[in-house]
């Protein structure tokens, strides 16, 4: 039987995913967003489905539905859209995930949180793996962003603690796919957008830092599986990402390969707080999950290029915040 899902944030690039997935097998969904960053165009072919509600609402303020769970991803992803205004960004996180809480509280709804490897900040542990506890600074730039979704994990493990709420915490490392937004700012949207443009290629610093890149479906099959594991002790927080790290530098010219793209590489300043490295330790999604990533990088980038030339060629792309 289908269940009722609140998504928050279900209009946003992982979102949508999260949406379309969860109705595919069965389910209510009730996808609430203030179109900060998300948009109606990302769930327009959810629309028609009679199952899908959508609901314009910020999170930051109460939410009194019905609903058996709740997945809660509101808040903006990218360094442009969460520094564009901070403390609306500690905001979402922290009342947002009050209010979610309390909402799972008095609804017995069990509840998933989407958290981030920035919890880990600039790590001094690598890969990460999730006993590591992190080396963010809590005054840069970057703080609103990290130190909201840390206090999010805390707020989660009270409520379960003190409420025996059903909590599973994702930590998310780098993910890409169709629907990243074309100007927020993130290296992959970034990179693809330029180089099928013919524009310069931005590097940040020297592009020696590192990341690893998780495709969309990778991601909400891991979602799903923690969502649905039946050990009510089994909370996590657990690693989803990618465990294939490189430099940037080297997935710039694998874009510009893949898209046979003429753009120069040209470096600029490197953002307060970028984190040099990151890699998700993933042996704990592994064992409890059954989950590891699928999509070769070649692959994913090949279906993201389609996506943002397609978004490209209708005149689609919306402008920067
Ligand atoms: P996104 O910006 O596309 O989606 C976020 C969505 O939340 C948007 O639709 C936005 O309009 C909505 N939103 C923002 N503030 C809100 C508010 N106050 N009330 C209601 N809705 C609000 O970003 P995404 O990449 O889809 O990220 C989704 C979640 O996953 C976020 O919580 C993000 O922190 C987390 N995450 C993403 C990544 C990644 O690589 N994409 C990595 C780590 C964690
Ligand atoms: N809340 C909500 N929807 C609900 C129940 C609660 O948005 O269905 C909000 C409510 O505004 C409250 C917050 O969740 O501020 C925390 O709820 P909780 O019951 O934990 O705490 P309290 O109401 O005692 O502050
Ligand atoms: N980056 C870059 N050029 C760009 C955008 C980003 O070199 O045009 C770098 C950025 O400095 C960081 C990495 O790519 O080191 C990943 O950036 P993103 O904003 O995608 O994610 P995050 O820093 O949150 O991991």
């Amino acid at each position: 039987m289908g269940k009722r899902i609140l998504v928050t944030g279900g209009a946003g690039f992982l979102g949508s995913h999260l949406c379309e997935r969860l109705l595919r097998a069965g389910n209510d969904v009730l996808c609430v967003d203030n179109y900060f960053t998300g948009s109606k165009d990302n769930v327009a072919a959810c629309m028609d489905n009679p199952h899908f509600e959508l609901m314009r609402h910020d999170v930051t303020f109460p939410l009194y539905v019905e609903v058996d769970e709740i997945y809660n991803l509101a808040c903006p992803a990218s360094p442009i859209h969460y520094q564009h205004d901070p403390v609306q960004t500690t905001k979402t996180s922290v009342h947002g995930a009050i209010n979610m809480l309390g909402l799972a509280k008095r609804v017995r709804a069990k509840i998933f949180q989407a958290s981030t490897s920035e919890v880990y900040g600039d790590p001094t542990v690598h890969p990460q793996v999730e006993s590591y506890r992190g080396n963010v600074n809590p005054l840069g730039p970057r703080a609103c962003y990290d130190e909201g979704k840390r206090c999010a994990e805390t707020l989660f493990f009270d409520y379960w603690r003190q409420h025996k709420l059903r909590i599973k915490v994702a930590r998310i490392f780098n993910t890409y796919g169709p629907r990243m937004h074309p100007n927020d700012g993130r290296v992959v949207s970034n990179f693809i957008v330029q180089a099928l443009r013919g524009e310069d290629i931005t590097i940040y610093g020297d592009g020696m830092q590192t990341r690893a890149f998780c495709y969309v479906d990778d991601l909400i099959e891991g979602w799903i599986r923690l969502m649905d594991h039946t050990a009510d002790d089994f909370t996590g927080p657990v690693n989803l990402g990618n465990p294939v790290e490189m430099p940037v530098k080297h997935l710039a010219e694998k874009v510009l390969k893949l898209v046979n793209g003429k753009s120069k590489l040209i470096f600029q300043p490197l953002p307060v707080d970028d984190p040099m490295q990151r890699c998700p330790d993933i042996t704990l999604a592994r064992e409890k999950l059954g989950w590891e990533p699928k999509v070769a990088l070649d692959e994913g980038l090949t279906k993201t290029i389609a996506y943002f030339d397609g978004l490209l060629k209708s005149n689609k792309a919306v402008s920067r915040v």
